[in-house]
């Protein structure tokens, strides 16, 4: 079997056993690209290490010696050769892109004879022995897993020793001394003397880039982007191009357009004199890409074609490395670009103007699940407020959150339920699980491309980078910016659009939708089969998600308008009734009020449709919790004992006490209310009717879909349509107008989708509510597993996926689908939704699509997303 690839030998499609870096290398050699040669170590050799136990089969080692003999050749260098000795970088590759979270070794092939021969090379001694102890440090960290933290600290006390302020003040000879240092610190965690032998240095390094693929960031970084465990990572193997032999070289990163908003110019940093970590790890600010064209007209020139080429040839936008030696161009990688949501939309729809991708494509290339940030709020510019201070607008979207400075206090905080901003000099793979359990991330230091950006792009998460004006003593936990000094839990504001710093909390205003949006929500209408519908309980939600292109409502939670704190007295007065007069009379005093909220929902809609849900809660919801009464009754009898106050209470607390249940979800609730308590349904529908006569008064069309919760067996709902029938008839006789309406029902108890031939009979409609499906089919509940269970089932892989985010399609799914094929079975058109958490999950609106159903609803914030998920199902 082949496990090694030299770079010509390869092609961009082969992914999966080349890596996504190993691919890219081959196809860029292929189209003749200025690519420094080597070879590639396959995603298969990484699983044959593991199967043999975590060491390189035979045969691997065979045929990466022979790659490494051909690149020898090619090169006219030699591995460890004195005179004219072969450099090269080894790096990890995978499927998919991982940035910054595998280990690379630079320089490898560094010992204290090849350090002298490149000394006498280049003419530049200097720079051989600062690449030499480069090497060592990065070797040792990688490889020998010493902490890096040593070998700068003997950095800084030579600097200090010799009165230095920066690392290019140290000449070889200062350097020699330091590798000596780095010797022995190697000498004294290892017990052996650093590894002199390249080609043992080699398989070294080969190894480690195997076991980085299991290391701590890397589990973590796939978990959150659902990258499979099995996959396993490719090796690259080539020959080292150097930025740091003077001021005619230098190293970079760029976009061939804006990561950020998508502007169609390029964009990146370099760094003169500098080796490619440098401008990754944040260390050193770069100098904008731009300037380049004034530095080295022709190799900016030459950059600009490259870019150009690279970006025709795959159609993307792409993530280019490149790195200048004496005045030569090379081009290290390139990938497709990572990019905010925004930048995503312009680039898929300019890309479509600029004809190199048709619609269809443009569809698929933004993530439904990456809208969210653009969903995300503002800063409101029309409030006063102070500045801090302003660092680079590295990924936007506007937070506030308190200030911490370290990764594990950020996640502890977090856990606690806190909103925390993660404040660093820099950060680093390690720091993912704060920048994680962050709101938003700042950094004193680092550019666009450094880690903390690319990573905060990535998540969605607002960011702002290199904020120099920031000083950061993480020692002292706190920041100052002149005169002003922010502590540890102060609260700050940040702006990852403007890159502006805030102190305190400011005002945000809501997103809109960008042209460009718009437009490719337009294309995605054209495409999609399945209507979207929103979820809302106000009018100003309705309006939300009419401008966010829903058609209709597809859930009315009507308890919601219940909880207004001024109508939860009447609500009480109306659960607390002793008889049937009591309660009505509240009853009367609630109709109003809703009459007016469905008015206001009805109007939003313009016409379209909507599903008004009865009363589905147990009724404690709307009652003190039970121990919080007790506490305040024992008191009263003990300082009050003669009070009304006492006796309010003690009667609040009695029916507290008889509504009490053991499972309130399974208990008296949905349409069970409405079996017990009919008036109450009553007055609900009348509410419906009533609004919809006044608009139908001020010619105003309405679509009112009357629903009832819970079913789980037919007679509950035939029951509960005449109710409504009854209610409608009244409201009719008493205003003389004639209102079309319909009624169905929510599917959400296994009952009622295994027997929904039969309550298809008393239903218009069908809405699958799978939040309550997803708890009474798998028996979780839906307000304790994730804390209790679900999380670990998760991480432990017992479930996929988090069923009440992602519909579990095999179980819950299956149900649904029956509920499907029998509700049509009795009435082949009957119009079918679904109004859980679900309809907004990408994965799970593809498989509706699938079955069937006519209509996804979900919250309107998520509205955009469903039309663009909805379109990429039908693709
Ligand atoms: C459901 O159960 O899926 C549903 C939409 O209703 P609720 O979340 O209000 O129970
Ligand atoms: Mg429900």
């Amino acid at each position: 079997k082949k496990f090694v690839y030299l770079f010509h030998e390869g092609q961009g499609n082969m992914k999966d056993l080349l890596g996504g870096k190993g691919a890219n290398l081959a196809e860029m050699t292929r189209i003749g690209l200025p690519v420094p040669y080597g070879f590639t170590i396959t995603t298969e050799a990484c699983n044959a290490y593991y199967e043999a136990g975590k060491t390189i089969p035979a045969s691997i080692e065979q045929q990466t010696l022979e790659a490494l003999s051909r690149l020898e050749e090619k090169m006219g260098k030699k591995l460890g050769d004195s005179d004219n000795p072969l450099l090269v970088s080894v790096r990890s590759g995978s499927v998919f892109s991982m940035p910054g979270m595998m280990d690379t070794i630079l320089n490898l092939g560094m010992n204290d004879e090849t350090v002298a021969a490149v000394a006498k090379l280049t003419d530049n001694p200097r720079f051989a022995y600062d690449s030499y102890r480069r090497f060592i440090q990065m070797f040792s960290n990688v490889v020998l897993e010493i902490d890096t933290y040593y070998f700068e600290q003997l950095l800084e006390e030579t600097r200090e020793q010799k009165g230095y302020l920066s690392d290019p003040e140290l000449t070889a000879e200062d350097w020699k001394e330091v590798i000596a240092g780095y010797k022995e610190i190697v000498k004294k965690h290892t017990k052996k003397a650093f590894p002199q032998d390249p080609k043992e240095q080699l398989f070294l390094a080969i190894n480690a880039v195997f076991n980085s693929w299991n290391n701590q960031r890397a589990i973590v970084y796939r978990r959150l982007n659902k990258i499979p465990d099995h996959l396993g990572t490719a090796v690259n193997v080539q020959s080292m191009v150097f930025g740091n032999m003077g001021d005619d070289s230098g190293t970079g990163v760029a976009f061939t357009r804006n990561p950020s908003t998508g502007e169609p110019t390029l964009y990146g940093e370099y760094l003169i004199n500098a080796q490619g970590e440098d401008v990754v790890a944040g260390i050193r600010t770069p100098q904008p890409i731009a300037t380049l064209q004034e530095e080295m007209p022709d190799v900016y020139k030459q950059f600009t074609d490259t870019c150009h080429q690279l970006e025709q040839h795959y159609q993307e936008m792409q993530d280019i490395e490149f790195t200048v030696e004496r005045g030569k161009l090379f081009i290290l990688q390139t990938r497709n670009g990572k990019r905010t949501a925004q930048a995503a939309i312009r680039i898929a729809v300019e890309m479509v103007e600029e004809g190199i991708i048709d619609k269809k494509t443009a569809l698929l290339r933004v993530d439904p699940d990456q809208l969210n940030q653009l969903l995300h709020r503002r800063i409101d510019n029309s409030v006063e407020k102070e500045i801090l201070a302003k660092g680079l607008p590295a990924s936007p979207g506007a937070a506030t959150g308190q200030v911490v400075f370290d990764a594990d206090e950020a996640e502890q905080l977090a856990k606690e339920g806190q909103k925390v901003i993660l404040v660093r000099p820099e950060t680093t793979p390690d720091d993912i699980h704060g920048v994680v359990a962050s709101q938003a991330i700042l950094t004193s230091r680092g550019g666009m491309t450094s880690h903390a950006a690319v990573v905060a792009r990535g998540m969605g998460k607002a960011c702002i980078c290199g904020c120099e004006a920031i000083k950061i003593d993480l020692r002292a936990k706190q920041f100052t910016v002149g005169r002003i000094t922010v502590n540890f839990g102060d609260t700050i504001t940040i702006d990852g659009s403007t890159g502006e710093i805030i102190l305190g909390e400011v005002p945000m205003i809501e997103p809109e939708l960008s042209d460009e949006f718009q437009r490719l929500l337009a294309w995605a209408d054209e495409e999609r089969k399945i209507v979207v519908r929103a979820n809302a309980d106000n009018p100003e939600d309705a309006k939300k998600a009419f401008e966010f292109g829903a058609v209709g409502i597809g859930l009315c939670r009507t308890e919601h308008m219940f909880m207004d704190s001024k109508r939860v007295p009447i609500v009480q007065k109306m659960i607390l009734a002793e008889n049937f007069g009591e309660r009505k009379a509240a009853l009367e005093q609630l109709l109003p009020m809703q009459q007016e909220d469905f008015e206001g929902i009805f109007e939003a809609m313009q016409g379209y449709p909507v599903t008004v849900r009865l009363l589905d809660p147990p009724l404690h919801e709307f009652l003190p919790p039970k121990e919080e009464l007790l506490i305040e009754v024992t008191k009263l009898q003990i300082l009050e004992p003669q009070s009304e106050e006492l006796k309010k209470k003690e009667q609040l607390l009695k029916k507290v006490r008889q509504l009490d249940e053991y499972n309130p979800m399974l208990g008296l609730r949905g349409c069970r209310l409405g079996i017990m308590y009919p008036e109450i349904y009553e007055m609900q529908a009348k509410a419906i009717f009533y609004a919809a006569a006044t608009l139908a008064e001020r010619n105003i069309e309405v679509q009112p879909e009357i629903m009832i919760p819970l079913v789980g067996h037919v007679n509950e709902l035939k029951e509960m349509r005449q109710v409504v029938v009854d209610a409608a008839n009244n409201v009719q006789k008493e205003t003389g107008k004639k209102i079309a309406f319909t009624i169905g029902t929510m599917i959400e108890i296994p009952r009622a989708a295994v027997t929904a031939d039969q309550i298809a009979e008393e239903a218009d409609f069908f809405s699958f509510g799978t939040n309550d499906l997803t708890q009474t089919t798998f028996g979780y509940s839906r307000d304790d597993a994730e804390g209790k269970f679900l999380q670990a089932y998760v991480e432990n892989k017992i479930l996929p996926e988090n069923p009440f985010s992602a519909l579990d399609q095999t179980g819950v799914g299956k149900l649904v689908e029956t509920g499907v094929k029998l509700g049509r079975t009795t009435k082949p058109k009957l119009k079918l939704g679904i109004c859980g958490e679900h309809g907004g999950e990408k994965s799970s609106i593809e498989f509706f699509y699938k079955i069937g159903l006519d209509y996804v609803s979900c919250s309107p914030y998520r509205v955009p997303l469903a039309r663009l998920a909805a379109a990429q199902a039908t693709i």
